[in-house]
């Protein structure tokens, strides 16, 4: 089903695609035969070597040329960054001209008005092939590019820059000696270590920790993402690796660092989807220039990945990854430096509280740090602020999760009040359950997508800990269904609308896990349903293969549809039992469009409120 619709979503942006073309090639009325073709660079030299080329015009930029040749036949040619290409061009006496920079001819700007609506779809065409062929080992020739190893001589990151992580720092400390001193190493037999693997989820600084390494050290910083490799055609992967190898070799001692390094180095054999060979011979090659140099070579191979399971054993065998440093999500403490790290070199107002900001974002990584103070700084450019103050650091988190405010979008005054009460529900029943995050905001000023949202701090210990009960997640289910339960309580069954379509969602999507995954279902008991692969990369989620019965399937459905169930009359019982104070809230809503945190609670005290119960 979700491949087809898949399928589905190609053909359509196909069509897209196609109309696109349609509306951009009307203007270019060039429809002569005198359009020039597409050469390729090989051909084109040859075409010179045997003396067929009659002139050639380049364009100011040295990309491309127009080729005429000496049977008056045009074409074009992209051109390689190739030095030996005039002293070849004027050995054969061709007519060499530059095309002047200011008026692109007429059928250049048609070809550039093509390139793009021709890309996506030779973009496109290629993916249906390749996910009907199942593979992509087809040995196609274009898309040849010069290896994406960047290189940069002297890093400027050190260890200052890091924040959060000091296990992990002071791991690499010691790599940091490696690369310094290795005689002194080497003096007392000890062999240094080739590759560490540096392991945690996207963001939390490890690319920024491997160029500390090399900055502390003072050796050049080489890195590759794992990805690249594999987009590419049997064969290219594995020339690569030999080719970063070699340069490495010769700018010793250095660090080279592997981005997302599962996407070359996962298990042989246990793939999914085609490119294996091309994989498993770039593996190969890895594993080959690993073995074929001394620790002492003074090269260091720091490779990054957040699935460390799906990695390949021969990867971790003694002289190759064997080091492992765990790169993980940063406590209060780690944010709060992190925060530190990234208030540096910014104009912050007096009122900037890094502590409270640290406590209000658990479960972010450095970089969404990193990103979030530098959401409010253009947010006081833009108010035209000399400082940034914590406004603009409570607009930017709120911005980061939802969106930005849609403020200038007319609501009806009917519409206002349902999102204020829909939205009520939701604080209510959140507020009223026992052990549930408490309310940070509550707001009816529509966002991206939603038209108002209810904030909830999420607790730290939970967040770190990655453990939710049972009750806090029927309590999460309750607090999601809290928004149509006030609607209906309010207006009527029939009056309900689309709003909550997204709270539905993730109430089936909590039910469904407790029961597949966390075993919390009385009927099946404690198993987990469906082969789970995790977030696989590129987001696919093709994954989750089904490994039980249409019964068990059947009785999943059933479980899923009581715990909703169950869900749902607590947060209407809840939502009844404090309907003045719904109304209150909805009505604070409407007036002010967000109340906080302190305000709820004021509320909260003042009234006469009945706290949810166990079903
Ligand atoms: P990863 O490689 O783990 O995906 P990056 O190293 O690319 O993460 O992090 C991206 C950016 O986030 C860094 O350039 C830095 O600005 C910020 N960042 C991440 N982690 C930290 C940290 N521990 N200390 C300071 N800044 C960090
Ligand atoms: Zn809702």
């Amino acid at each position: 089903m979700k491949k087809r619709w898949r399928h589905a979503g190609l053909y359509a942006l196909l069509a897209v695609v196609l109309i696109a073309i349609g509306t951009a090639t009307i203007p270019s009325q060039q429809g002569n035969g005198n359009t020039p073709l597409p050469m390729r660079y090989s051909d084109f030299i040859e075409a010179v070597e045997s003396d067929q080329v009659a002139r050639v015009a380049i364009t100011s930029d040295q990309r491309t040329a127009q080729v005429v040749e000496n049977d008056n036949s045009r074409a074009v040619v992209n051109l390689a960054p190739d030095r030996q290409l005039l002293p070849l061009l004027t050995s054969h006496g061709v007519d060499i001209s530059v095309l002047p920079e200011a008026r692109p001819p007429v059928w250049q700007s048609a070809l550039l008005s093509l390139a793009l609506p021709l890309l996506l779809l030779g973009g496109l065409f290629f993916l249906l092939r390749r996910s009907q062929a199942g593979g992509g080992n087809q040995a196609m020739n274009f898309g040849r590019s010069k290896a994406r190893v960047q290189m940069e001589p002297q890093s400027q990151v050190t260890f200052a820059d890091v924040a959060g992580i000091e296990s992990a720092k002071l791991e690499l400390t010691e790599v940091v000696d490696f690369l310094k001193n290795p005689d002194r190493f080497t003096a007392v037999g000890a062999r240094i270590p080739k590759g560490v693997l540096l392991v945690g989820p996207p963001g939390t600084g490890k690319t920024l920790l491997a160029k500390a390494v090399a900055g502390e050290a003072g050796t050049p910083f080489f890195s590759i993402s794992g990805s690249e490799f594999v987009e590419m055609f049997v064969g290219v992967g594995a020339s690569r690796v030999r080719d970063l190898f070699e340069q490495a070799k010769k700018n010793a001692p250095c660090i080279v660092f592997i981005d997302e390094i599962d996407a070359v180095g996962r298990q042989r054999g246990a793939g999914m989807g085609g490119g294996n060979d091309e994989r498993e011979q770039t593996l190969n090659q890895l594993l080959t220039e690993m073995d074929g140099f001394e620790g002492n070579t003074g090269i260091i191979i720091v490779a990054a990945t957040n699935r460390p399971d799906v990695l390949d054993a021969a990867l971790m065998r003694p002289g190759r990854f064997d080091r492992q440093v765990v790169v993980d999500r940063p406590d209060y403490q780690g944010r709060l430096q992190i925060l530190g790290v990234h208030a540096r070199g910014k104009t912050m107002s007096k009122d900037i509280d890094l502590q409270k900001i640290a406590r209000r974002t658990p479960g972010y990584t450095g970089a969404d740090l990193a990103n979030l103070l530098n959401e409010a700084a253009i947010l006081a450019a833009r108010r035209q602020l000399n400082e940034i103050s914590m406004d603009e650091v409570n607009d930017a988190i709120e911005r980061i999760l939802a969106g930005p405010e849609k403020k200038d979008r007319v609501m009806s005054e009917r519409r206002k009040r349902l999102v204020a009460y829909h939205e009520s529900g939701h604080a209510l029943v959140g507020a009223l359950m026992p052990d549930y995050d408490p309310v940070q905001k509550i707001s009816i000023i529509p966002r991206s997508q939603a038209g108002g949202l209810t904030f909830f701090t999420p607790s730290e210990e939970r967040m770190e800990s990655g453990l939710y009960s049972r009750a806090y997640l029927e309590n999460q289910m309750a607090v999601a269904l809290g928004g149509r339960v006030a609607e209906e309580i309010v207006y009527g069954e029939d009056e309900v609308t689309t709003g909550a379509s997204n709270d539905l969602q993730q109430v089936t999507r909590v039910a469904r896990q407790m029961i597949t995954r966390f075993g919390m279902s009385d009927r099946l008991g404690p198993v987990a349903l469906g082969r789970q692969q995790g977030g696989m990369f590129l987001g696919r989620d093709i994954a989750a293969e089904r490994d039980f019965s249409e019964d068990t399937a059947a009785v999943i459905d059933e479980e899923v549809k009581d715990l909703v169930a169950v869900a749902y009359r607590r947060a209407t019982d809840v939502v009844n039992r404090n309907r003045a104070v719904l109304d209150e809230l909805a009505e604070l809503l409407v007036e002010r469009e967000t109340v906080d945190a302190e305000e709820l609670q004021t509320l909260l005290l003042e009234r006469d409120v009945r706290t949810a119960e166990y079903l």
